[in-house]
């Protein structure tokens, strides 16, 4: 270390002298003052290493302040919090999945803000089953004879294998093998259970006789999963899940399927295909059903099983159960969403409205915002685009959505990188998609108030200096 490196570190700030910087007040009043204060004293020791460094040659209060309220301000803002999702992806997992009904919302509130019957027996007036609220709306709308509801569907995936397979064989197709997210891997949830994963079949097919052939003394189960984001197309093939039953039955085996986004309603009324609803599943002879409550659903998130009575009934009593217990908004929202479902008034649920929009309506949506967005970004070519949304969530990965949008060009602060990185950087951040050179606004995913917020977005960019 020289002279001159002595000599700055000498006249850095004490950490008294700091906290009478007035501009600290606003924060020390956010997130209060023994923070700021940490906050403060990480930095300094960061600052005072870069000088050793010799990384840092000159330092002025107006620099210290301007790192400070950097880290600062990324701390005294909220950090859950509402954006507007213009990407077209509907079952959006980064941006929190489902919105739900004004109705679910509502149900959120009530059990939130007071006491209920969470796990009371009104009728008897003593303790009863947080499960029941849900168990026999799940059943209507599913054909099972009886339900259960964890956390969320990885959850209830392992529930059904620990408790159903534990030190026992399942076996697997090898083209559903699948890591779905990054996080949820079906070997390692596999051996998580304590389950033993058999694999048979290849990748693209898989015959009844390949599972039949591993069948062992020590087999528990068939299970079936849904690929995910992960589509094989071409030569492939599926057993179809009749003969996976019959076997499974005729051989005192349990069949599950692990379906991810749980569909309740014929996909074919909001134009799409491929993909069954958990009745034909049940319908099909599978013993067991899995499934999201926030995918195509669009409720909460929950992981829902469905399916074989007594099989259900051995669940209920799984020590794991309790672990993986679901919490009373979640609860409020889900059983409201599902009765949604039960009254045919599925509109309502945001996801599936989502998905059900025509081109029409979308293609008007897009056309009023960029009238409005052209009178507050004068400069920049604005445009009705043809765009491809997407379902999310894993549902129909090969499915491309037909929908509108609104391309901005040219915009006078810079690149469309530039322009959504400062519309992430607002009060309420503006997620966007992007085209060649324009930022692009997907309609479909937008909400109630989203277009205002998109407009106010907009006027409110300032063309920075380049950083
Ligand atoms: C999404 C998904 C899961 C995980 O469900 P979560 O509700 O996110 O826990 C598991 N399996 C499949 C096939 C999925 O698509």
């Amino acid at each position: 270390m020289d002279n001159h490196q002595r000599q700055i570190l000498r006249s850095l700030p004490a950490m008294d002298e700091l906290l009478e910087n007035s501009w600290i007040f606003t924060y020390v009043e956010k997130i209060g003052r023994e923070t700021v204060k940490k906050i403060l004293n990480e930095l300094m020791s960061e600052i005072r290493q870069e000088v050793i460094e010799g990384d840092l040659n000159e330092i002025s209060m107006s620099y210290i302040r301007k790192r400070a309220e950097n880290l600062l301000q990324v701390r005294h803002k909220k950090s859950l919090k509402k954006v507007v999702n213009a990407t077209g992806v509907v079952v959006h997992t980064n941006l929190g999945r489902s919105c739900l009904a004004t109705e679910a919302v509502e149900s959120v509130k009530e059990v939130a803000s007071g006491y209920s019957t969470l796990e009371y027996n009104l009728d008897e007036g003593k303790r009863g089953q947080r499960n029941e609220h849900i168990e026999w709306l799940l059943c209507q709308v599913t054909g099972a004879e009886a339900a259960l509801v964890v956390n969320n569907n990885a959850g209830a995936v392992i529930l059904c294998l620990a408790a159903l397979a534990r030190d026992r064989e399942v076996v697997v197709s090898r083209g559903e093998l699948v890591e779905i997210g990054g996080s949820f891997r079906v070997p390692e949830i596999m051996a998580f259970s304590g389950a033993k994963l058999v694999e048979v079949g290849s990748t693209n097919r898989t015959h009844l006789r390949d599972y039949v052939g591993a069948v062992t003394d020590n087999t528990a189960m068939f299970l079936k999963v849904h690929p995910s984001n992960f589509k094989i197309e071409g030569f492939s093939s599926v057993v179809p899940r009749e003969d996976l039953a019959g076997y499974a039955h005729n051989n005192g085996l349990v069949f599950m399927e692990d379906l991810g986004s749980g569909i309740l309603v014929d996909v074919n009324l909001l134009g799409l295909a491929g993909e069954p609803t958990v009745s034909e599943c049940i319908r099909s002879g599978v013993d067991v059903v899995t499934f999201s409550g926030d995918k195509m659903l669009g409720g909460p998130q929950i992981g829902a099983i469905v399916g074989k009575k007594a099989i259900i009934d051995k669940l209920r009593t799984f020590p794991l159960l309790r672990a993986l217990r679901v919490d009373k908004m979640t609860l409020g929202a889900f059983e409201t969403t599902l009765r949604l479902y039960l009254k045919g008034q599925w509109v309502k649920i945001p996801t599936l409205s989502m998905l059900s929009l025509t081109m029409e309506q979308m293609k008007k949506h897009a056309s009023s915002l960029a009238r409005r967005l052209r009178k507050v970004i004068p400069g920049a070519e604005i445009g009705v685009i043809h765009v491809e949304d997407a379902v999310g969530g894993g549902a129909f990965p090969a499915t491309v959505l037909p929908g509108y949008g609104v391309a901005v060009r040219n915009h006078p602060c810079g690149s469309s990188g530039r322009i959504q990185s400062c519309l992430r950087s607002g009060d309420i951040p503006v997620i966007t998609g992007a085209g060649d050179d324009s930022v692009v606004i997907h309609v479909r995913t937008l909400i109630g108030g989203d277009d205002q917020l998109i407009v106010n977005a907009f006027s409110s960019l300032i063309c920075k200096g380049d950083e």
